[in-house]
């Protein structure tokens, strides 16, 4: 598999797993907050790369330990990002290796239909992976499109 086509499978991993840790729904239950141990009515959670922040009403205490995090949710990822992680997923395997693929005229943005791409960093990975370009694993100099 080329490094890009690893790069793409990881980023994609992780929003996955990202996704299987968000509750979209406030926590309504009755457990008391664990900083300092009042009743809640709700908890508002916002989801950030990396890590996750809790904030308990009424006493707006915040929490970011993850495994603490996950006593107060239930996972419930949302069915179309999932759903397009894994197309993505595929679309990475099926250019993961040596294969023909479309790509553009650097100069005429001409298409071409079936270039032969010996490594698998074919344009449409590329393209795919243009969205992570601030990612530190990104290699600008030999993925841009
Ligand atoms: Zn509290
Ligand atoms: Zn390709």
């Amino acid at each position: 598999m080329s490094d890009l086509a690893e790069f793409l499978r990881a980023r994609y991993t992780e929003q996955l797993e990202a996704q299987g840790r968000i509750s979209r729904d406030a926590y309504q239950a009755d457990a008391p907050c664990p900083v300092c141990q009042k009743p809640t009515w709700g908890m508002s959670v916002y989801v950030g790369d990396p890590s996750r922040l809790a904030k308990f009403e009424p006493c707006e205490h915040e929490i970011n330990d993850p495994e603490q995090l996950d006593q107060f949710q239930e996972p419930a990822p949302d069915p179309d990002v999932l759903a397009d992680l894994d197309a993505k997923l595929a679309i990475v395997d099926l250019h993961a290796g040596p294969h023909e693929c479309s790509s553009y005229d650097a100069i005429s943005r001409e298409i071409n239909a079936c270039q032969w791409v010996p490594g698998g960093d074919c344009t449409t990975l590329r393209l795919l992976a243009k969205p992570f370009g601030e990612h530190r694993d990104y290699k600008v100099e030999e993925w841009a499109v």
